[in-house]
């Protein structure tokens, strides 16, 4: 289970319960108030809804225990939903570039928002920049990297509906075609979220190994057992939000076969107990250094 589960579920949900009313609420100040912009960052709040979502499923469905039919256990869940979203993002986002591109080319549908589309986007900015600040809070307090990331997905929400409010403003004071400039960039955000999502899906789903200065972390945790002499045979990949691996002790030859698997054993939960990212270690014994299958 993960640590602080109920603090990281509350913000969470907090964070969820907003991205909800501020998608409605733009999305028909941005309609009602003609602002193309305001609506593609209504849109924007709603997926980060879904990827919400994401992140409390994958909590409550990813951590399942294998079962019978999963037996390296389900996390991958978090990462198939994670490439749907994303690919849904990139959709959306190449939608509204068309459609912004298009009123841009043809000034006569250019919209007019006004003070409705500016108050809401005001709104959003302030709303984004309190959650950006509770996020960080509880992202201390659980010393959670997941929520820290989130709570900086809140300020560059802020970001995006500041660019909204130039795009309005601009437009009030007669620079017509800025709300639809502001609706490019938000939507080329969203794109960019979009990209991200199925980016680290993929570098999953090929099995990645993890980046160098991580691996030397998992040697120094190996080596540090007592009795280990070497190791060999270290690989590891990447499921849902952690790292599952496996490597090959080797072992004093001498040594009796229970102490060889207590060894073993230590090794297995000091990698799952010291590494933050470790979920799952398969350990073998061997007896010479060196290349090839051992054990
Ligand atoms: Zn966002």
């Amino acid at each position: 289970m993960i640590q602080h589960w109920p603090a990281k579920r509350r913000v969470t949900v907090v964070g969820a319960v907003w991205n909800l009313v501020l998608g409605i609420g733009k999305i028909v100040a941005g309609l009602v108030g003609q602002s193309q912009a305001l609506v593609v960052d209504g849109v924007h709040s709603f997926s980060d809804l879904v990827g919400d979502a994401v992140v409390l499923g994958a909590a409550r469905w990813g951590s399942l225990e294998a079962d019978h039919n999963h037996q390296y256990g389900h996390a991958r869940i978090e990462t198939m939903a994670s490439a749907l979203v994303g690919f849904l993002l990139l959709g959306v986002a190449a939608g509204f570039l068309f459609d912004a591109i298009g009123r841009l080319l043809d000034p006569d549908r250019l919209q007019q928002p006004g003070w409705l589309a500016l108050g809401a986007a005001v709104a959003s900015v302030v709303i984004k920049e309190m959650l950006y600040h509770y996020t960080r809070r509880v992202a201390r307090s659980t010393d959670s990297k997941l929520i820290e990331a989130n709570a900086w997905h809140h300020r560059s929400d802020a970001f995006s509906s500041v660019v909204v409010i130039v795009g309005v403003t601009g437009v009030i004071v007669g620079v017509v075609w800025l709300d639809s400039m502001a609706a490019i960039v938000v939507a080329a955000m969203v794109g960019w979220m979009g990209w991200k999502f199925v980016a680290s899906a993929v570098v999953e789903l090929v099995d990645t190994a993890i980046p160098e200065r991580e691996r030397r972390e998992l040697e120094r945790i190996i080596m540090s057992v007592d009795g280990v002499r070497d190791f060999r045979n270290l690989r590891t990949r990447r499921m849902g939000g952690g790292v599952v691996m496996d490597v090959t002790v080797v072992l004093d030859p001498q040594l009796p076969l229970f102490e060889a698997d207590a060894i073993a054993a230590r090794v297995r939960r000091g990698l799952l107990d010291q590494s933050t990212a470790v979920t799952d270690v398969v350990v073998g014994i061997a007896v010479k250094s060196g290349s090839g299958q051992g054990a």
